[in-house]
């Protein structure tokens, strides 16, 4: 499948005034080489900066004045989680404008493959900041795949699906599209960990109820229990929705050992998730990959594996029953019987 990747140095340029931050410049760092080492850095795009405008499709303007006068008057954290400095303004502006540029090359050219390797990450961040009572921002300033899904929608393109394969509830993303048919959100996340949302009952209200899929695995869940979510909620959804593109809000902190979490994935769970949305992308348009979390064997291990096996025709994941916990069988009836309203699961 044709690829590229979206990056620019400005990405570097965020980071804390002091101390140290598991969100920091080297994650890109250790992306880069991670992705150099299997040949998939080869096609590399800079991006533009979105506009003001671009961003208020999705933030309120409250909020956007908010960011940046914080960033004017030389302030150095948005809140205990989430730092700012002088660049952090032109890095979010482009970090957003990367995930627009993703959602244009889909609707020219449908089946396509973008990774956009953004820093600061988005998908905690709401209409107007902390989303759904979460205690902070959680590192991420603006929602940049909130942003390219509104893209797609407004072009016509819809609906999406965005998979949120990050340990934490991507909890900004459904905070904006609650209430949106166009957008189905299935969200993978560690049950009870920070923000403390992304229930099993939350689906959406309004026009939009059915289309936020929360996937709250038990501490511990790791290949296994991911696969039989895969395959038992994800591929059935997708199938049923017949989406015009996919975006993925990609974090790697669900990977072993990364660094938040107790969900300890494989690069076995990377590479058939790769592979199986190569096939979907086969059906269901183009394909936008946007970074979130991830902070050391995610990125070095998880992320090069996952898009390797969505990009390269060659790569194939042959994949027996998956075996998950008791624990997880329970989590996944209670979300059947929820899902079973809207879809065939
Ligand atoms: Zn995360």
């Amino acid at each position: 499948m044709e690829w590229f990747v979206v990056y620019g140095r400005i990405f570097e340029e965020h980071r804390p005034s002091y101390g140290y931050h598991p969100e920091n410049p080297m994650r890109l760092r250790i992306a880069l080489q991670a992705l150099e080492s299997r040949g998939l850095l080869s096609n590399v795009v800079e991006p533009a900066p979105a506009t003001i405008e671009d961003v208020l499709k999705v933030h309120s303007k409250n909020y956007v004045e908010y960011v940046k006068k914080c960033i004017e008057m030389n302030i150095d954290e948005l809140d205990a989680d989430t730092y700012i400095c002088e660049k952090s303004w032109d890095a979010a502006l482009h970090a957003f404008g990367a995930a627009l540029m993703g959602s244009r090359k889909i609707l020219q050219q449908r089946r396509i493959a973008i990774l956009a390797l953004v820093r600061p990450p988005g998908h905690h961040a709401g209409v107007s900041g902390r989303a759904l009572g979460a205690p902070t921002l959680g590192f991420c300033i603006f929602n940049n795949i909130a942003g390219a899904a509104r893209e797609l929608i407004d072009n016509g393109c819809r609906p999406v699906v965005i998979i949120d394969i990050d340990v934490h509830h991507g909890n900004g993303t459904q905070e904006i599209f609650w209430y949106d048919p166009n957008v189905i959100h299935i969200d993978f996340h560690e049950y009870g960990i920070y923000p403390g949302t992304g229930w099993i009952d939350d689906v959406g209200e309004g026009e939009g109820e059915g289309t936020k899929i929360n996937i709250a695995m038990p501490h511990y869940a790791a290949d296994n229990e991911y696969v039989h979510a895969w395959l038992n909620v994800v591929e059935p959804v997708i199938e049923q929705v017949k989406p015009c593109a996919i975006l993925v809000s990609a974090g790697f902190d669900a990977f072993k050992n990364d660094f938040f979490a107790t969900i300890s994935l494989t690069e076995r769970f990377y590479a058939f998730a790769g592979y199986r949305l190569r096939k979907l992308v086969e059906k269901y348009g183009g394909i936008l990959v946007v970074l979130e979390g991830g902070y050391s064997e995610g990125l070095r291990l998880g992320l090069p594996t996952f898009f390797d096996y969505l990009v390269n025709e060659g790569k194939i994941v042959e994949i027996g029953e998956p075996k998950p916990s008791k624990q997880y069988l329970e989590t996944f009836d209670k979300l059947r019987k929820v899902l079973r309203r809207y879809y065939e699961i």
